[in-house]
């Protein structure tokens, strides 16, 4: 057993992280830099290290830095949250060379998914059905036209580094191919450092629909069905619901089973998420994200489990504490980010926290590190709160988080909850209705106007 863990992250997934850990008796060590002296997560681990200075270049993702604080406090084991250095292959294999442990998947898995031509390779020779397009990367205009020519257009262009939807471009038509393929490619090589593009089919109204596993690293493995994200900004999720309002039964068994079948196979260890466009009563995959995510609480909300208690447990070589058969659904789970940004352009708004009060009551969670007085750093994410609902049904899952947001009070900086407000009065929203356009649309007729 861990007697002690290093969180290298910051923010609400700090505090998560910490708190799974006391629960299980293990102390934690936060690493902040000094613009995050006073913070939260800071203040709840039982020891913390300054790594460095604001830029999060040279503190949260300061490998050195993170790994000398742990043999300064003795910490075992290191859980990255998400983002930072969460899916960085080269961190995890520094970490195992000083001997500690990285709760998270292998580094051969992080970097096999890293890459999304890789990705889909593995995933497709695994069974897992993918979207038509090229077979690995597209060099040159000539073979970018030849292969439109056979899957027809609309199609996306994307960089086989990619993240954070940067890299990506549509062409509508033959005419589009060119400019799409050029700038795709250029905006690849400065983002990522790596102009090697791929191809696929446009789909022009699919939901993003992702399937949680979870696997043992010894050739077991789970589901934990799907979560709906389809309501994005930018390629951003906003909002996250668990079961997804549009997903039958034995669609969730066919594809769950599918994924969990591929993680068992690779002995996937930890929690990853396989994210699909899913159109017509199909899934495509686009690609497999190998930590925990924003909107792993609604998960946890409907299946009643803590997905980090259960990561910490694997990285020990513990079995699961659960099969697939006792993972039933119970009732449907919301979760909206609150981002201090002022609407309508969502411009990052960090300030002075000058009240915070969290809503409470049954089926509401609140991951935030806020605090009455608390100052928003400018140099970091502009999420600084998760709001979780759970509720026997959707209907009652919509109603308890227009009560919660009602309860909510974060004064002193703009936020995103008016945009929540706004939204539940939607007939869409409160029906299911939506797909990855919807939320864009919606801005730019009602914020815009
Ligand atoms: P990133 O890693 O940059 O987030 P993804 O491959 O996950 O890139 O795609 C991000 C988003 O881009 C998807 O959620 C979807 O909105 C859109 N997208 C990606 N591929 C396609 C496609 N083939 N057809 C339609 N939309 C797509």
């Amino acid at each position: 057993m861990f007697d002690k863990i290093l969180v290298a992250n910051r923010g609400e997934i700090a505090l998560r992280v910490i708190r799974a850990a006391r629960e299980m008796g293990i102390a934690s060590v936060a690493v902040h830099s000094t613009a995050d002296a006073d913070a939260m997560h800071v203040r709840m681990a039982d020891e913390s290290v300054c790594i460095g200075p604001p830029p999060s270049s040279e503190s949260y993702l300061s490998i050195p830095s993170i790994i000398a604080a742990c043999e300064v406090t003795g910490a075992q084991a290191i859980h990255p949250g998400y983002g930072f250095l969460s899916e960085n292959a080269n961190f995890v294999q520094i970490v195992e060379d000083h001997g500690l442990t990285f709760i998270g998947p292998s580094a051969e898995h992080i970097r096999i998914m890293g890459d999304k031509i890789t990705a889909k390779d593995t995933m497709k020779a695994l069974g897992v059905p993918c979207v038509p397009g090229s077979e690995g990367g597209v060099a040159n205009l000539k073979m970018a036209q030849t292969l439109c020519d056979a899957i027809g257009f609309p199609v996306i262009v994307k960089a086989t580094a990619g993240g954070g939807g940067r890299g990506m471009k549509v062409a509508r038509d033959a005419s589009e191919l060119e400019r799409a393929f050029l700038t795709a490619r250029s905006e690849a090589k400065a983002a990522f450092g790596n102009d090697e593009v791929y191809i696929e089919k446009y789909l022009q109204k699919p939901r993003h629909i992702e399937i949680q596993v979870f696997g043992d690293g010894k050739g077991r493995a789970v589901h934990l069905g799907e979560r709906d994200c389809s309501l994005q900004r930018r390629h951003q999720k906003v909002l996250e619901e668990a079961p997804g309002p549009s997903i039958t039964e034995e669609e969730r068994a066919r594809i769950g089973t599918i994924c969990a079948e591929a993680c068992a196979n690779i002995h996937y260890r930890g929690a990853g998420t396989i994210e699909f466009l899913y159109e017509n009563g199909e899934f495509y995959f686009i690609e497999m994200n190998t930590r925990l995510q924003v909107e792993h609480p609604v998960t946890e909300a409907i299946f009643g489990v803590d997905l980090v208690q259960e990561q910490i447990r694997v990285a020990e070589g513990l079995p699961m504490s659960f099969t697939q058969e006792d993972l039933v659904i119970n009732g449907h789970a919301i979760e909206v980010r609150i981002n201090a940004e002022k609407l309508p352009d969502f411009a990052p708004r960090p300030g002075t926290i000058t009240q915070f009060h969290a809503p409470g009551g049954l089926g509401v969670r609140m991951d935030s590190a806020l605090y009455d007085g608390y100052r928003i750093p400018p140099h970091y994410d502009s999420l600084i709160a998760k709001l979780i609902v759970h509720g026997k049904d959707r209907p009652a899952a919509l109603n308890r988080l227009a009560r919660a947001l009602g309860e909510l009070i974060v004064d002193g900086v703009d936020t995103t909850v008016p945009l929540f407000h706004a939204l539940l009065q939607e007939e869409d929203i409160q029906r299911g209705d939506y797909n990855i356009h919807w939320l864009e649309r919606w801005l730019e007729t009602n914020l815009r106007a």
